[in-house]
């Protein structure tokens, strides 16, 4: 199968001002347009051309051999899922839910979920992500490297791209004042929710 570019749910413009229209632009259209492109020609006639986005992932990342294929299946995933965790009517509070609750009581507040969030994000050293996860009946955060993620180990509920491309127009070298704008203006709680719901 011919895996095809996830379609944003949102323009490219309409995370402005926090994230530009020229970030998303090369994020979107080139960093991952790019990473999809890599992994097609790369299973183009190989048997992972049966495979799922997600069986291609778990079935590739023990290997060092198929390290290429990993990486640019994962990122595909990675950012097909940073884009829902964004949304024009995101920050701010959680709606009221089961998920906010979880998070109250595991973190004690939205506002300290937020600040444990920005630190995992801020000090993730070099390209990753930070991670909301679900994992033993307990809200978690993580960051990883690279291309890495929890696929296949914990409920999935947000991630945040700490990639340098993700911000360096914007925001250049200060990768804190950024998350701190997708934290406050941008994450996707509904998202959150529905992950957690519908797993
Ligand atoms: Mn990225």
């Amino acid at each position: 199968m011919t895996f095809e570019l996830y379609k944003l749910p949102y323009e490219e413009n309409a995370l402005e001002p926090y994230i530009s229209q020229k970030t998303l632009f090369y994020h979107y259209e080139k960093h991952h347009a790019t990473y999809l492109k890599n992994l097609n020609d790369l299973i183009k006639g190989t048997d992972l051309e049966k495979y799922t986005l997600e069986e291609i992932i778990l079935a590739t990342e023990k290997y060092p051999s198929q390290q290429a294929i990993y990486n640019n299946a994962s990122q595909v995933w990675n950012h097909t899922f940073y884009w829902q965790s964004l949304s024009p009517n995101g920050g701010g509070d959680i709606p009221d839910s089961d998920f906010k609750r979880m998070v109250i009581r595991d973190f004690g507040s939205v506002e300290n979920l937020k600040n444990e969030f920005k630190k995992v994000a801020t000090s993730q050293f070099g390209s990753g992500y930070a991670w909301l996860i679900f994992d033993n009946g307990k809200l978690k955060l993580m960051s990883s490297s690279n291309a890495q993620s929890p696929l296949g180990k914990y409920r999935i509920l947000l991630n945040i791209d700490v990639w340098e491309h993700a911000y360096y127009l914007d925001y250049q070298n200060k990768r804190a004042d950024h998350i701190e704008a997708i934290l406050t203006h941008l994450i996707n709680w509904n998202f959150a929710i529905q992950n957690i719901e519908n797993f």
